[in-house]
């Protein structure tokens, strides 16, 4: 039987939906849900939530006791664009929560951890094309140096300590029922919100930038999976390479045309423009793959459909 999990961040862009197919799997009352706010009103009726700070150790400690909490998963953290405007305070956020949560599995007190890295771990001197696992790293944003240091972290605490720690990157993530917090590739979501709403988009980065891109099911279901695999068969313990698609904004346009056929975007690059040309174009997966049986099922063509039908009836049943 599952034992009890908890979840830091719950209320954000995967928290959400990672929250809500745990409750799903193992029962509301199994997954605690907890945030510093309040989530949407299908999390929050969806089990039990706790108010609390991934930065404060005591009082995780007296949640984990309190629930006998034997897994955590930390989604608490401050985004690319974000942290590039609060250098500080993301550096603060990023490393400290991790801290907090790989000091209490090595104090035994839980039993497994999963943390999200991200793509941002590459530099503008990575190969950018199907780039390898274990590529030249030299991020050049306030969050890929947070990622980068917390990834070398959990394998250190794994190596040394024994920590069960678990971790993909993420590529970009495209999901429908929260909106993201503050990532480069938030481009990707508001396009199809725009597209419904009023047929034309403004996009902050420029028409080719091409970056690696998923469907939330996917990097949830991912995300269980490895969750779920055979510890001895897991040989990455600082943060497995995920792939799933690479598309351009004008090739996200053109994809969600073939419903909307009317749809415009024109392009305004802003300072996301940077961070994004500092990142990797696709993503050399093949260790997921072999480690724990990784295998995408969304291609672009099929995240159109099933954001703009989703969407669709989402704003329908909220007029
Ligand atoms: P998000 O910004 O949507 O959600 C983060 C949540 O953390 C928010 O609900 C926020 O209220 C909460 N939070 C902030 N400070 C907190 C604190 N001190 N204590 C507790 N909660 C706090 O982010 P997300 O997109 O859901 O990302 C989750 C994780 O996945 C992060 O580590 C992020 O770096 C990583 N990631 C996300 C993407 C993506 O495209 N969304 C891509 C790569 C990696």
């Amino acid at each position: 039987m599952q034992k009890p999990i908890l979840i830091l961040g719950a209320c954000g862009q995967i928290g959400t939906e990672l929250t809500l197919e745990l409750r799903n799997r193992f029962g509301g009352t199994t997954v605690i849900a907890s945030d510093i706010r309040n989530g949407s009103d299908t999390l929050m009726q969806s089990g039990p939530f706790e108010l609390l700070d991934a930065t404060d150790y005591d009082a995780i400690e007296d949640t984990v006791m309190h629930y006998e909490i034997d897994e955590i998963y930390l989604m608490a953290a401050m985004l690319s664009a974000t942290a590039e405007k609060f250098p500080m305070r993301a550096w603060n956020l990023n490393m400290n929560s991790l801290f907090n949560v790989l000091n209490l599995a090595k104090e035994g007190k839980i039993s497994k951890v999963f943390w999200p890295s991200s793509i941002a771990v590459f530099g503008p001197n990575t190969p950018k094309d199907n780039t390898p696992q274990n590529a030249l790293m030299e991020p050049s944003t306030v969050y890929g140096i947070s990622k980068q240091s917390g990834e070398r972290w959990c394998e250190y605490y794994h190596k040394k300590y024994g920590v069960d720690v678990r971790s993909v990157r993420y590529p970009g993530l495209i999901s429908w029922k929260t909106l993201p917090g503050g990532g480069t590739t938030d481009y990707a979501v508001e396009i199809y919100h725009k597209a419904l709403e009023e047929g034309q988009y403004t996009c902050f980065l420029s028409k080719g930038t091409k970056l690696p891109m998923m469907y939330m099911d996917d990097a949830i279901r991912g995300t269980m999976t490895l969750m779920e695999a055979d510890s001895k068969k897991l040989t990455i313990r600082s943060s497995y390479n995920l792939s799933a698609m690479s598309f351009s904004p004008e090739e996200v346009a053109q994809s969600i045309k073939s419903t909307v056929p009317n749809f415009e975007i024109s392009y305004a690059p802003d300072f996301r423009q940077q961070i994004a040309d500092s990142w990797p174009s696709s993503i050399d997966d093949s260790k997921a793959q072999e480690d724990w049986g990784w295998q995408p099922e969304f291609d672009l063509e099929k995240t159109t459909s099933e954001m703009l039908k989703n969407l669709k009836t989402k704003q329908q049943s909220e007029t």
